[in-house]
């Protein structure tokens, strides 16, 4: 079972052959049917759901018809919403409920969204497979014996799997765009600023970005269109907007200028990934694109730049998880407010976000702040302004997401360096703010989806998903 698209229910609630309560009961059938093997939800509360949906419906009925009505969305459990806990997939914050909504819930649920549920990532979204989730790892709906990627692994399998028409994840370092390709769904995301992120649980805030997983690109655009824009609570939030476009199918790609950045091409890439990023190019240039080789030469420094940084900033952002204002406590044996602390931290964080915990407290500590921090921030410039010169040169870059198509469950517990070294072609969009999409171009022999990656300059949302639109359009006539 699997519900039936976006437009179709769209279509049916508007025309009264359907109600939003029987859109919800069709989307919590397919959870139970197909959660308890996936691991994508990590919290449904059907009766408020019910409520929600009944509340959808109410409005209709008085003639208060809303954008978003008849759309079903998942949200990544670090987004907080009034209506459930919010656990950042952390025991530490075991109970803990948000007394406020993050701005882009907020305004997808204002828009008349339906929210089914919480959907699982790894701990504080630090992680590429799910496995540093403290339920557990989300199984990918194509091959049960590979993880979804992550972290936004729930999000990206609850889309894959048809329980719900679209999913909100975040992208640190690559969290949106990696599960998109695992699990063969459009994983976008934004220019840095471009949504709000109040109401997000902080990693890494001058990289954290919210985004969306859904299976076309004209959900996508629409509700980036509703969630994108200024917002007060937000500072680093941009004053300007994205106004949905229409996508046209047979959009002229002629004279696009698409470059290759040899840098995401060379050692460590598999073949069947390489094979199909490649036939994804030659496509693009049967339709008259222009394929333009570049280089964006301090790619290689991009893994260790962001594990600097992003680790710096986690160290800061989560010391306020103490025992004292949120969620878990381990007060129990403590003789001090520092055995206290140390105690709830000891038992509350897993080993991975302990790991960037002590790395980021390393490297911002007065004797190494120079050398690491401050270096990697210089670094970050470079790799900006690498990312400055192409644009004058091609209009969009076209790359892998990641360099394996799949990873089998069980298999990066042994070496989290391996893991951190899959997040080469993807953190390089977050050191330098820049927006970028999964597209799902095809399968391996095995069967495990595969993305390309498009990276455009600040603010060409639109025209990646255009390409996107094309792309997935020259696909599905070549395979009928
Ligand atoms: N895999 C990266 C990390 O572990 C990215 C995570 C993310 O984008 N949230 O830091």
């Amino acid at each position: 079972m699997a519900l039936p698209s976006f437009a179709d229910c769209r279509s049916a609630l508007l025309s009264k052959r359907a109600s939003c309560v029987e859109i919800a009961q069709l989307a919590l059938e397919t959870i139970q049917e197909k959660n308890p093997s996936l691991n994508a939800f990590t919290h449904v509360d059907a009766s408020s759901v019910g409520q929600s949906a009944e509340a959808i419906d109410q409005a209709l009925r008085e003639g208060n018809e809303l954008p978003l009505m008849g759309l079903v969305l998942g949200v990544k459990d670090v987004l907080s919403t009034t209506e459930w806990p919010v656990t950042c997939s952390s025991k530490i914050l075991e109970g803990y409920r948000p007394p406020f909504e993050a701005t882009s819930v907020a305004r997808l649920r204002r828009a008349g969204a339906l929210l089914i549920g919480r959907t699982n990532c790894d701990e504080f979204a630090m992680g590429a497979t799910t496995e540093y989730s403290a339920y557990g790892p989300t199984l990918n709906p194509h091959n049960l014996e590979y993880v979804s990627g992550g972290s936004s692994g729930g999000s990206a399998a609850a889309v894959a799997a048809g329980m719900c028409h679209a999913a909100l994840g975040t992208d640190t370092g690559g969290s949106i765009r990696q599960p998109a390709s695992f699990c063969g769904v459009l994983g976008l995301k934004p220019t840095y600023g471009l949504v709000s992120r109040y109401g997000l649980v902080a990693f890494a805030s001058s990289f954290d970005c919210v985004g969306t997983f859904a299976n076309s690109v004209e959900v996508v655009s629409r509700i980036l269109s509703h969630m994108a824009g200024t917002d007060p609570s937000d500072a680093t939030c941009m004053d300007c907007s994205y106004p949905h476009v229409e996508f046209s199918a047979d959009r002229a790609i002629h004279g696009l200028r698409v470059g290759l950045p040899k840098e995401y091409y060379g050692d460590g890439l598999d073949g069947e990934v390489r094979k199909l990023v490649d036939q994804t190019a030659c496509m693009l240039e049967s339709e008259g694109a222009r394929l333009v080789p570049v280089s964006l030469p301090h790619t290689e420094y991009g893994v260790a730049t962001y594990y600097i940084l992003a680790a710096a900033e986690a160290s800061s952002n989560l010391s306020r998880y103490d025992g004292v204002k949120y969620g878990l406590r381990r007060a129990g044996e403590a003789h001090s407010l520092e055995d206290m602390y140390t105690s709830t931290r000891s038992d509350g964080f897993g080993f991975e976000v302990k790991r960037r915990v002590m790395l980021g407290t390393y490297v911002l500590s007065a004797g190494y702040y120079d050398a690491y921090y401050g270096k990697a921030q210089r670094v970050r410039n470079l790799i900006r302004k690498d990312f400055d010169e192409a644009w004058e040169k091609v209009d969009v870059l076209l790359t892998p997401v990641n360099p394996r198509a799949g990873m089998r469950v069980g298999q990066q517990d042994k070496d989290p360096l391996q893991m951190y070294l899959s997040d080469a072609y993807t953190v390089t969009a977050n050191l330098a703010g820049i927006p970028g999409i999964s597209v799902p171009v095809g399968r391996t022999v095995q069967g495990l989806p595969v993305g390309v990656q498009l990276l455009g300059a600040p603010f060409r949302e639109a025209e990646l998903l255009t390409i996107s639109r094309k792309i997935m359009n020259l696909i599905e006539h070549s395979s009928s």
